[in-house]
């Protein structure tokens, strides 16, 4: 390392080129180390809430630090003290993982720093983002004339069409007037199923719509909407005052990844001149493969749909793409160009902070560019496609193991099941706690971290395959040591 021992006198400027160089070359190195060598980590870490903060000093430093002390304290204090999601045995929750050149086009960003912001301050990054989401379109087999942006989550992008559709509600013109005070508008109602993401309330929070203007859809026995339970919610809240504007149709539940019928909700939507939304975060990459595609049968009618490459696309987090029918929806609903901010070129370019909340945005289309590149459209499409394989043959597992049961379908690479030993009497209470103390005790193992839900008020245990360097040995594995789990957990 360059020499900073004379320490006394802080020095101005920058971490020295020659200094930085050598530097970037370690923390390279201890990346490609991290991602060898992640397998030899516990997926949860032993670590007790405040341990790690009780490690670290409570005050910064008043002086600066060698580097070399910053990445051992890296190494020894972070490193082994997270949860590791880049663990082909994290399989809790939905994967989200980072691929090789996703993280190197992360980096690349970091290096250039460009706030995409307007194009006059990020022309090149700006110009990319509409490709990228171009090119996201095309994999997702969605129809030209869908517009897009990328956002950080699909918690955002969900509530930026929350404010867009309230925005396109006739008469209402609540960026202006507000929603308070108002007592001649009726209140607001936008639906979504029992089983749609808590992101959805938190749209309805924030826009003024309330827990109480999201109406909740029944599902059926397989956790889809029913959309005869949407169209007999929307005539009774007509006739009793309320304003429907909003259908979040989920694509993939959080719980069991569930597909609500989005062709028939679609019809719905037309007829009663209803904003939909589709909120397909996870399940989306599945549309990458060709021959999921019908899955999503009807989402091209949406007026707004996000998925999450963050997700199960093998992107560094953060990434969500939000694709819209009409950007001037969005952009009539978020515009406010101060002064400052206006240039000589607006008429003819792309200025992305008009079509949502934020001004300053991160470079997020290079990591895309550059893992789009590297896999290609049909390398990612086989990997995708090897999760679902392999979460085919673990539920076939189950399904033959009678002691074993799924809980809801699994049309794409997650699965929910539960231990029920075949033959004894167990009350549904007793059930759940087994189950919960399986999943205590493989999660324990350190060499697998999966989660649970609850479907139809039961405990139900739920593994998600989408790790690229996941293989058949790591589904054995998960499956082998819930075996033995079940088996200790035996009366
Ligand atoms: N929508 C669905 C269906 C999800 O499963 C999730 C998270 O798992 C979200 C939205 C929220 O995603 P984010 O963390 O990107 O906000």
């Amino acid at each position: 390392m360059a020499d900073r021992s004379d320490r006394s006198t802080p020095r101005l400027g920058d971490m020295p080129s020659a200094e930085f160089r050598e530097a970037a070359h370690r923390v390279a190195e201890r990346v490609a180390d991290y991602l060898e060598r992640v397998e030899s980590y516990p997926v949860l870490p032993a670590v007790q809430p405040g341990d790690v903060r009780a490690a670290l000093p409570g005050e910064p430093p008043r002086g600066a630090e060698p580097f070399e002390r910053i990445l051992s304290d890296y190494a020894s204090l972070v490193e082994p003290n997270i949860t590791h999601w880049q663990h082909p045995g994290f399989l809790a929750y939905f994967p989200s993982v980072a691929s090789g050149p996703g993280i190197l086009g992360e980096w690349l960003s970091a290096g250039l720093n460009s706030n995409v912001m307007l194009w006059r301050n990020a022309p090149a990054s700006t110009e990319l983002e509409q490709v990228v989401v171009d090119w996201l379109r095309q994999m997702l087999g969605l129809p030209a004339g869908l517009d897009g942006m990328l956002t950080d989550t699909a918690s955002v992008s969900s509530l930026l069409a929350f404010v867009a559709a309230r925005h396109a509600v006739p008469g209402l013109d609540a960026r202006e007037e507000g929603l308070a005070g108002r007592p001649t508008i009726g209140r607001l109602r936008a639906y979504a199923s029992t089983e749609a993401h808590s992101s959805i309330d938190k749209g309805a929070i924030v826009t003024g719509v309330g827990c109480s203007g999201l109406r909740k859809i029944p599902v059926d026995a397989e956790f889809r909407m029913r959309p005869d339970e949407l169209g007999r919610a929307i005539a009774e809240d007509r006739a009793a005052g309320w304003t429907p504007f909003l259908v979040v149709a989920t694509l993939g539940t959080t719980s069991s990844t569930a597909i609500d019928p989005a062709g028939a909700i679609a019809t719905i939507c037309e007829r009663e001149r209803l904003w939909l939304h589709v909120d397909a975060a996870y399940a989306g990459a599945a549309a990458i493969v060709p021959e999921m595609r019908p899955l999503f049968a009807g989402w091209e009618h949406a007026q707004s749909i996000v998925f999450n490459p963050h997700k199960w696309m093998f992107t560094p987090f953060d990434a969500s793409l939000l694709l819209f029918r009409e950007a001037a929806a969005f952009r009539d609903a978020f515009s406010l160009v101060p002064e400052y901010l206006r240039t000589s070129v607006d008429a003819d370019v792309r200025n992305y902070s008009e079509y949502g909340v934020q001004l300053g945005r991160r470079f997020r289309a290079l990591k895309l560019w550059f893992e789009i590149r590297y896999f290609g459209v049909d390398g990612i499409a086989a990997r995708i496609r090897e999760h679902c394989r392999m979460a085919g043959v673990l539920a076939e597992r189950i399904d033959a193991d009678p002691d074993w049961e799924r809980l809801a379908p699994t049309p794409f690479a997650t699965l929910c099941f539960r231990h029920r030993p075949a033959g004894a009497a167990i009350a549904e209470a007793e059930l759940d706690l087994r189950n919960a103390a399986i999943l205590d005790a493989v999660n324990r193992t350190g060499r697998f971290f999966l989660s649970h839900t609850r479907l139809a008020g039961r405990y139900a245990l739920r593994v998600s395959i989408g790790n690229p360097r996941a293989t058949m040995a790591h589904v054995d594995g998960c499956w082998e040591a819930l075996r033995d789990a079940a088996k200790a957990a035996r009366p």
